[in-house]
């Protein structure tokens, strides 16, 4: 697993990471196998997609025999952290708490889940800040006031 450049997942792109991350090892009759009945591929566009994520670093490829085996070349727990920070670098800082709280509302979550994030909270509640500071450029948020 090398430090390459941050891999952007496409929506589709991650359908077929998911089966690899499960799977660990699998060629692309196998992906498609398991995508069958949820996206209904043909096997083409699997290859395609496959082919996408290769080419990003996603995927490793190993050729044994005819057929080519992929398997992950980036971890899923480093791609989902990736992709939630996604979302908070994509809007106003000041926006956060309020877009936290709807993933919050739209999750259902466990006895322990609730636990690690009352306890997460109870840190939070130490760093609170009055007002969170908004480092947008002006004209990307209404935080600032700013002349056209
Ligand atoms: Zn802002």
């Amino acid at each position: 697993m090398q430090a390459v450049e941050k891999v952007k997942i496409s929506d589709a792109e991650w359908e077929i990471m998911r089966v690899v991350w499960t799977l660990k090892q699998a060629t692309s009759k196998e992906i498609n196998a398991v995508l069958q009945e949820k996206m209904a591929w043909k096997p083409a566009t699997t290859k395609t997609l496959i082919g996408r994520l290769v080419k990003k670093g996603a995927l490793a490829t190993e050729a044994v025999g005819n057929r080519f085996i992929y398997s992950a070349a980036v971890s899923e727990e480093a791609e989902i952290k990736e992709a939630t920070s996604d979302i908070l670098a994509h809007i106003c800082n000041r926006k956060a708490g309020e877009s936290i709280a709807h993933l919050l509302e739209e999750a259902t979550l466990s006895h322990d889940d609730v636990a690690m994030l009352e306890e997460l909270l109870q840190k939070k509640k130490t760093e609170a800040v009055d007002v969170v500071a908004c480092d947008c450029v002006p004209g990307q948020c209404n935080c600032q006031h700013f002349s056209r």
